[in-house]
């Protein structure tokens, strides 16, 4: 599937030894930099700062990018983290490098990612149009599936037709970076810009499509991404510049603008739990209650099974309500008014689904964890 590739590794010592790579097409071999180990440290970073672990490096890392991390990020990390302050020693290398000025975004097919594509794909900065879309593996196609390998296949697949049909570049970077920094889902921002970093000779800039408003920024460590505009500020060289994109809007704001983003009414792509949207988990759901909400359900009925929405219509609304009001789902809160202004409030439905809520709920959690958080949720 990928052809013939190149590889740019490092080998490790320390408690977590071994190989660490990044690998991609053959074409794309000569926008490596094996003068500096920019990516190697990005990629190593947020683990390191978890465990209070020092990074050495004998590869050389980019100034600005050394001075930033040691200077700015790693006592943020160390607050977040509640650990020690790591430190980052390396040579310094000053020479910038030139790039091919492409710029590149993650493409997942989700809101956020054809969000970012449909608003920074012709913008009157030519400069700053993205040329490339990209797909890296660093970890995320391993988070709470069943079968990644065959939701790596079909994002790949989804991807490459999206490029095809649209006429953007598709790259792939490949990467075991999973087996030395395991917690995707908390800093999966700084092991997207790694990958990137892994080719500083082909992007200027990479856009990072962020699911958390600029808002709701505070600092934390459960998911560096509610802080990502200062991490990706902190990770820019003199080459390469992160921005976190589609901070600036909500996402039901991002649903409206894909609404007339002809693209997306083929492509969007939002279930976390199967390949094919499945239109009954939270993310395919908080989807259709916003294109329910702008009438444009019909547009996506390639992609959702739209007459399945309509049929089960007042127990998917109580669902709404139920997730708004006891698991505080802050996507449901800001849906709930407009659904509600649109259709009522499905009483029956909404006492059937709270009931099996508290069924379901009860089955995992003890009674006191549920009085618990019945409580906690009126508050
Ligand atoms: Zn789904």
């Amino acid at each position: 599937m990928f052809g013939e590739l190149a590889k740019i590794s490092v080998i490790l010592s320390g408690e977590k030894a071994g190989e660490l790579f990044f690998e991609v097409g053959l074409e794309y071999a000569k926008y490596f930099a094996v003068d500096r180990a920019d990516c190697f440290v990005l990629a190593l970073l947020p683990q390191a700062a978890m465990d209070g672990v020092d990074i050495v490096s004998r590869v050389p890392v980019s100034e600005r990018l050394l001075f930033q991390i040691n200077t700015f990020l790693c006592g943020t990390l160390a607050e977040v983290y509640t650990q020690r302050k790591i430190k980052i020693t390396a040579p310094i290398v000053r020479e910038k490098l030139e790039n091919a000025g492409a710029v590149g975004t993650g493409i997942t097919c989700g809101v956020d990612s054809l969000y970012s594509i449909a608003e920074y794909s012709k913008t009157p900065f030519p400069s700053q149009d993205l040329t490339h879309l990209c797909l890296f593996n660093v970890g995320s196609h391993n988070i709470g599936l069943d079968a990644p390998k065959e939701m790596e296949e079909f994002r790949v697949d989804l991807a490459k037709r999206f490029c095809k049909k649209n006429g953007y570049e598709f790259l792939r970077i490949n990467s075991n970076v999973h087996d030395f920094s395991p917690n995707y889902a908390r800093y999966f921002t700084v092991l997207n810009a790694a990958a990137a970093m892994a080719l500083p000779k082909l992007f200027s800039s990479y856009y990072s499509s962020s699911g958390c408003a600029v808002s709701e920024f505070h600092l934390t460590g459960t998911d560096l991404a509610h802080f990502e505009i200062f991490v990706l500020d902190c990770l820019s060289t003199e080459h390469l510049k992160f921005y976190s994109t589609g901070t600036e809007v909500s996402r039901f704001e991002k649903v409206k603008t894909l609404s007339n983003y002809a693209p997306s009414y083929e492509f969007l792509n939002v279930c976390n739990t199967h390949t094919k949207n499945c239109g009954v988990c939270v993310k395919c759901l908080r989807t259709l209650y916003a294109l329910d909400i702008l009438d444009v359900l019909d547009k996506y009925s390639s992609v959702f099974d739209v007459p399945a929405y309509r049929k089960r219509h007042s127990c998917f609304l109580a669902q709404c309500w139920v997730r708004k009001t006891f698991a505080k789902d802050i996507f449901c809160k800001k849906m709930w008014p407009s659904l509600r202004r649109k259709y009522g409030i499905p009483v029956w439905s909404i006492i059937r689904e709270s009931i099996r809520f508290v069924r379901s709920r009860v089955k995992i959690y003890s009674f006191a964890y549920i009085r618990y958080r019945l409580q906690d949720a009126k508050h």
